[in-house]
């Protein structure tokens, strides 16, 4: 049966925010599966331009950096069209910021609705022309166990993501009768470089050994008290590709360790 990826060599996807964490799994797996993608933050370091060359060398594909600040919608739209050619959008960008909502600033609000959701509208309207024009394609949001489900402190991040998940509906049944599919990821916690940051803070705040802030405080809502990888991200983005799941669509995939089922 094969692993259903093989059609994929040669197609050219876009990952929003790949230069480190989940974008950056995700864009891997891609580069490994024999994909030319395109890289982005809103950086523009020489490091994110030598992570490109670095990872083409590694896996012999075309792998390209093009910087866009995605908290500005044009900048989404330029970014689709700089790359030329969209068979998978992944919109995986993310900023957070945690305050009550009397406390929280209106500039932190806007930047979180921006950066997560409406950069995601803005890359899928300029890339779906393209996916018709290819008679193939894949949209692949990363939303969160917040798309599904809320925490206090956290107000734009969960309006963003449940906005994320809804839109991911809508592209589906705009593209369902095409060979295009729309789907959402919802992560739980994720081991990244910024969740590893959190866990000295976490340690001393608590007074806690390591293994007990992970356990007790990082990963009280996952059932697993495992992080979920950006490899296992990376795989379900290659999954979402794959032949085998054509029928899958306007629906979310939890990678979240049991968060959501609680
Ligand atoms: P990260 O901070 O490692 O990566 C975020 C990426 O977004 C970086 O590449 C950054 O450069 C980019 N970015 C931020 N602002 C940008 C802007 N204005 N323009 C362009 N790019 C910008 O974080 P991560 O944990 O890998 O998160 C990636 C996505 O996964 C986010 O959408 C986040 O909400 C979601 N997520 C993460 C977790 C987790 O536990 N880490 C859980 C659920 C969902």
């Amino acid at each position: 049966m094969g692993t259903g990826t093989e059609s994929l060599k040669g197609k050219t996807a876009i990952v929003t925010g790949s230069n480190s964490g989940i974008g950056l799994g995700i864009a891997r797996s891609f580069a490994e599966a024999g994909l030319r993608v395109v890289l982005n933050s809103y950086t523009d370091r020489e490091d994110d331009h030598a992570l490109a060359r670095d990872m083409a060398a590694e896996f012999g594909t075309e792998v390209r950096y093009i910087s866009a600040d995605l908290s500005d919608g044009d900048a989404a739209r330029r970014l689709v069209r700089e790359a030329g050619a969209c068979d998978v959008l992944v919109n995986n960008a993310g900023i957070q910021h945690v305050a009550g909502i009397e406390e929280f600033p209106a500039a932190k609000w806007d930047a979180i609705i921006a950066i997560n959701m409406s950069s995601a509208f803005h890359t899928t309207a300029e890339a779906l022309p393209m996916m018709r024009k290819a008679g193939w394609g894949r949209v692949i949001n990363i939303a969160s166990a917040h798309g599904l489900t809320a925490s206090p402190y956290k107000s734009a991040y969960v309006a963003a993501k449940h906005g994320v998940v809804g839109m991911t509906k809508v592209v589906a049944l705009e593209t369902a009768e095409e060979p295009i599919t729309a789907n959402a990821i919802c992560p739980g916690y994720v081991m990244t470089p910024l969740v590893e940051s959190q866990i000295p803070d976490t340690m001393e705040k608590y007074g806690m050994d390591r293994e007990t802030a992970i356990r007790d405080v990082l990963l009280t809502r996952q059932p697993s008290k495992e992080f979920a990888t950006t490899d296992q991200l990376g795989g379900t983005a290659l999954f979402l590709c794959s032949d085998h799941a054509a029928q899958i669509t306007g629906t979310t995939i939890s990678v979240d360790g049991g968060w959501t089922a609680l």
